[in-house]
């Protein structure tokens, strides 16, 4: 007689993937849920091997798939998107299993997965060039956005399903299959997610190549091999500093493009004018959310003097009451670490915090109970020291104070890392100097409301050590086309004008 499935993640996992239809080879490399440490998979590594095999078939796919109308590939991603609708319970709750993400956010994530389908639809019939009007005497000429090929997608574990999604939905209806290469620690989402991808193109019908998406299970090898390969023009990868720089260089390498999305250290700056209870709330949602593991998390407090001690009083009250625990129940607020290796890097950033003069506040304990939790830290600094300009990948605020405006930018531009940012104030003045040229020099740059939770419809990347990189909205298409300039000699001449070169 079967057993009776249980609400244990195993039972739950196994009940997603059979409804989602999603099929792997057991292997040796075990996927585990953050939520209790349980085994949810075994599964077998990729090699690279395979990675050469699956970007040959991508070629293939690139030959067909670039023939077919832009208006058209959008319409497959329509069609994804409403897949993605009718599977949105189920694949949210794998994000939750598997990377340990609060039902809202796993929900979040897959409705921006929906968003992006329906940006990209509509994106399908504006891949716009200009008319330019040539110097010469009857002849035409114009920009044209040309598919590019093969797109690598290398992504990360916070956000398994959503990064991937912004890339993939621009990539095909730019005219590009992609081949994805999921964080290890998060491949069932991946696979379930090409498991619904699938079911859009058999509803598209024959006009769909095979293997317009695949899904390469593994490690940094696969990363590496689809980065090495010149058949792929365009790696965009996200994940830390450590590992863009390892692509970034092997693409480059090759002359080939990279599109990166790395590291975070966010920061807010609270000045005196600013309504103090909005900035309670941002501070609570921005650095903890997803327990400190988003690129966009707030992880520095930049207050004036003034306000700093009424600000940390109400931020180190409010702090104990956030619930801290199993992401699957109604009311959670944090949920677990990834890891235990993402517990040791939070308990040796706090270490290292105290070393360097900081007086942890609040939080900065382990849970005792299965699975990665801790509670989230408040960390007082004397100065930006060393810890607090590395991003640590956990829910630590280290908070600072400043006394005037310069000061206070001026520290929030000082990390290697430029992804978003933000101010807190009720001054004009302010607001605009905080944006100005000589303002925020991240690519992201708020007015009272927190750093984290980019919307899909502007592009969303940073500066400096983040990569530089623009995903998902805006112009971000034009990273996975071709630039063409046509010109078209339609007189009866071969005219030279000023300027204009003339090769016999
Ligand atoms: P990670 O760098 O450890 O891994 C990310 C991906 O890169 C994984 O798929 C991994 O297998 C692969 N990889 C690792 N080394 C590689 C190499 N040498 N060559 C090729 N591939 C390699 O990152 P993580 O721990 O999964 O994610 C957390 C990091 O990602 C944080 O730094 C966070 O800020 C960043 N992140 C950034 C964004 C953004 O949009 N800017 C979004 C999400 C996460």
């Amino acid at each position: 007689m079967p057993r009776r499935m249980s609400n244990a993640p195993y039972d739950q996992t196994l009940r997603i993937l059979r409804a989602l239809g999603v099929n792997f080879t057991e292997g040796a490399r075990t996927v585990a849920s953050p939520i209790d440490g349980s085994e949810l998979a075994r599964l077998t590594d990729q090699t690279p091997g395979d990675a050469q095999a699956a970007v040959a078939r991508s070629v293939t796919a690139f030959h067909a798939w670039r023939r077919v109308p832009a208006p058209r590939r959008g319409e497959l991603v329509r069609l994804f998107g409403e897949e993605l609708r009718a599977a949105k319970d189920d694949l949210a709750l794998l994000v939750t299993l598997e990377a340990g993400k609060v039902v809202s956010e796993g929900l979040g994530e897959v409705q921006e997965m929906i968003d992006i389908c329906d940006f990209a639809t509509g994106l399908s019939r504006q891949l716009y060039g200009l008319t330019l009007p040539s110097e010469r005497p009857g002849h035409h000429m114009r920009e044209t956005w040309q598919p590019l090929g093969p797109v690598g997608v290398i992504s990360a574990f916070n956000f398994p399903v959503a990064v991937w999604a912004w890339n993939a939905a621009l990539a095909l209806v730019c005219g590009d299959p992609v081949i994805w290469k999921p964080s290890e620690k998060t491949p069932l989402t991946a696979l379930a997610t090409q498991a619904v991808f699938e079911r859009a193109v058999a509803r598209f019908g024959d006009g769909a190549p095979a293997h317009l998406s695949q899904v390469l299970t593994g490690g940094a090898e696969l990363g590496q091999a689809l980065a090495s390969d010149p058949r792929v023009p365009l790696v965009s990868a996200t994940g830390s500093t450590r590992m863009g720089r390892a692509v970034a260089q092997v693409v480059a390498g090759r002359l080939g493009r990279s599109l990166l999305e790395l590291g975070g250290n966010n920061a807010m700056i609270v000045t005196p004018t600013a309504d103090l209870e909005l900035a309670v709330r941002a501070i609570a949602f921005s650095a903890v959310g997803t327990a400190g593991q988003r690129c966009t998390t707030l992880r520095r407090l930049i207050v004036h003097e003034g306000v700093a001690a009424g600000l940390i009083a109400r931020l180190v009250a409010a702090y104990p009451s956030l619930p801290v625990g199993d992401p699957r129940e109604a009311g959670t607020l944090v949920g677990p670490l990834i890891d235990a290796e993402a517990v040791d890097g939070f308990r040796r950033a706090l270490d290292q915090a105290r070393a360097e003069g900081g007086e942890v506040l609040t939080g900065g304990e382990g849970l005792d109970r299965p699975g990665t939790y801790v509670t989230p830290a408040i960390v007082r600094m004397p100065a930006q020291s060393a810890v607090v300009e590395h991003e640590t990948f956990a829910p630590i605020l280290y908070v600072m104070t400043y006394r005037d405006l310069d000061e206070a930018i001026a520290l929030q531009n000082a990390v290697p890392q430029g992804l978003s940012s933000c101010i807190f104030t009720g001054s004009v003045r302010e607001s605009e100097g905080f944006l100005s040229a000589w303002g925020s020099d991240c690519g992201i740059a708020n007015v009272n409301i927190g750093p984290s939770g980019a919307e899909i419809g502007g592009a969303f990347g940073g500066e400096k050590d983040t990569g530089g990189g623009r995903e998902s909205g805006s112009d971000a298409w034009k990273a996975y086309m071709r630039r063409q300039t046509q010109t078209v000699n339609f007189s009866d001449a071969l005219p030279l004008a000023q300027g204009v070169r003339f090769d016999v």
